[in-house]
């Protein structure tokens, strides 16, 4: 039987537990005066004190129950709809910066070691421009679909911006992070993009941060930024990731 949140059992589970309670409830009650009642009266008033509350709290018990649950599913559904970007069903930008502010605020070890990326596409707009909005989407999601697969269940990624991407990594060291960044660059690189029956090569510049205390979200930002900055000047579709390991706070105009 399927107990989880949603599923049914639940609903059969409660409406049993319910209507039983009720019955015994019933028999409590009415037991005050099962002492003077003769053999037959006593049958009859037990059999009522089952029938009845059965048929009374049961349906609404069970109607009740399944309300609940729907109302739980809704409850799901537009939990999910609010965190996901529709185009590329990976988190949207609000609820992936909750997500790593909050684990970097935890107690655990990834809140003072690991990296964040920042994944751009390479000229996406000429993609648009040369093969239509609708291909430039199929594009976008090809590419989370590329930089998806190569990451572990415990890393975070999420679409910031139109054609951008942020990748969370908890945990990881600088060449872990390196790995990570030139996975994705290379899984991009080979997706099978086709539009107009024509192989088109996609890529994407990565730049990242690495970090082995505790900083705030915008400094990690700010660096994995200047990083595909650097990425994007040294010729696009390459990799460039920094540690955060010289200043406390990583000033706006540092390079
Ligand atoms: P660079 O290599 O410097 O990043 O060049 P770029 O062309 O990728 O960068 P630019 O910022 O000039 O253009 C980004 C393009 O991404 C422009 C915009 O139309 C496109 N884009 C943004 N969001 C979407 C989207 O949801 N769907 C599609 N099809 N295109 C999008
Ligand atoms: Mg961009
Ligand atoms: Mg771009």
């Amino acid at each position: 039987m399927d107990l989880s949140p949603f599923g049914k059992g639940r609903i059969y589970l409660a409406t049993a537990a319910g209507t039983l309670f009720c019955i015994c409830v019933a028999l409590f009650v009415d037991s005050f005066n099962f002492a003077s009642m003769p053999p037959d009266r006593l049958m009859r008033a037990i059999m009522i004190n089952v029938f009845l509350p059965a048929a009374l709290a049961g349906p609404p018990i069970y109607f009740f129950m399944r309300k609940l649950r729907d109302l739980r599913v809704a409850h799901d559904r537009l939990a999910t709809l609010a965190s996901t970007d529709p185009l590329t069903g990976v988190l949207n930008r609000g609820a992936l910066t909750a997500l790593i502010e909050q684990k970097l605020a935890s107690d655990d070890s990834a809140s003072v070691r690991g990296a964040l990326l920042i994944l751009d596409a390479d000229n996406f707009k000429s993609i648009n421009d040369s093969y239509g909005h609708e291909q430039g989407d199929i594009a976008l999601k090809l590419i989370t679909d590329a930089a998806r697969s190569v990451l572990r269940k415990t890393d975070l990624i999420g679409r910031i911006g139109g054609e951008e991407f942020c990748v969370f990594l908890p945990g990881a060291t600088q060449l872990t992070a390196d790995a990570v960044g030139e996975r994705i660059r290379h899984a991009v690189s080979v997706v099978p993009f086709l539009p107009g029956d024509r192989l088109h090569r996609l890529s994407v510049s990565v730049g990242g941060a690495v970090f082995d205390r505790r900083l705030p979200l915008s400094d990690l930002l700010r660096v994995a930024d200047q990083q595909l900055y650097a990425a994007k000047q040294n010729g696009r579709n390459r990799v460039s990731v920094s540690p955060i390991v010289h200043y406390e706070s990583v000033p706006a105009a540092a390079a």
